[in-house]
């Protein structure tokens, strides 16, 4: 499958864009980037045409139209570890990198020197302004279990918005049989939080597909996903789950948070 590299360049933060609105984001939050409606138009057309391709020739053409202004961000969950195997191969100079919320299970960290060595790409950890000591002594002690809506945000998102302003365009693992609220994620799409050209090259994998590409490459994996984990945040808000129970069924336990707040669909 051939697919045409998307020649559209996104309006800058601060620029005046086509539809004569300068990108500037909420108060509290960094620029975000604004598209113009021609720009709309080609990523749903891209999103229509890549519907059908496969997941390399979805990173192939990611490669293609955005590098080196295309990174990926990575819990380094099973997804997120397929998609580096793939980007080996594609373009191993994709910057890829890690939210380091300071909270991550060891595992995890231990998972991003496989990796290195693997593939030798070294997926780069991305801290939050505070360290864990600080954030912590700033608000009375840990938040994860009272307000972990803020502290994904200040730990997470805001990293991810600093981050993003180098880049045009961005790859995630996420699929859409993860969860209901990822049922409906297209490959290519505006990321209104970000100000980036979005891309979930595996939406329409399975996990079993993901599993079978982890084995039949051999590809380095958290050794927690053998001990009950499915999906693996961080410590304090990831626990294993029993036979049965849905794959994100571990994360934040007990309060009605499913997401982090990278994905939310309405954005
Ligand atoms: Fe904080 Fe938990 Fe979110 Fe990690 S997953 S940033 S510990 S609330």
């Amino acid at each position: 499958m051939t697919l045409a590299p998307a020649k559209v360049p996104i309006c800058r933060e601060n620029e005046v864009c086509a539809v004569g609105k300068t990108a500037i984001g909420p108060q509290s939050s960094p620029p975000v980037r604004v598209p113009t409606p021609e720009q709309l138009e080609t990523i749903e057309r891209q999103n229509a045409i890549l519907e059908k391709a496969s997941a390399e020739e979805i990173l192939a053409w990611a490669v293609e139209s955005y590098f080196p202004r295309f990174t990926m961000a990575t819990g380094l969950g099973p997804e997120g570890c397929a998609i580096i195997s793939m980007l080996a191969k594609i373009e191993p100079r994709v910057y890829i990198f890690n939210l380091d919320t300071g909270y991550q299970f060891s595992e995890t960290l231990e998972l991003r020197d496989r990796i290195a060595e693997k593939y030798g790409i070294v997926v780069d950890l991305q801290k939050p302004e505070l360290s864990v000591d600080s954030y912590e002594a700033a608000h009375g002690g840990p938040i994860y279990q009272t307000d972990p809506d803020k502290c994904c945000f200040d730990r997470k998102v805001r990293v991810l918005q600093r981050v993003s302003r180098d880049f045009d365009a961005w790859a995630t693992g996420i699929r859409r049989d993860q969860s209901p609220t990822r049922a409906d994620t297209p490959i290519v799409r505006w990321d209104k939080k970000f100000g980036l050209v979005k891309i979930s090259p595996l939406a329409a994998w399975t996990k079993n597909d993901v599993w079978k590409r982890i084995m039949d490459e051999k590809v380095p994996y958290n050794p927690l996903h053998d001990r009950g984990y499915p999906s693996i945040g961080c410590r304090p808000c990831t626990r294993a789950v029993t036979q049965g129970e849905d794959e994100r069924a571990g994360r934040w336990t007990g309060t009605a948070k499913t997401e982090c707040g990278l994905h939310t669909a309405s954005d």
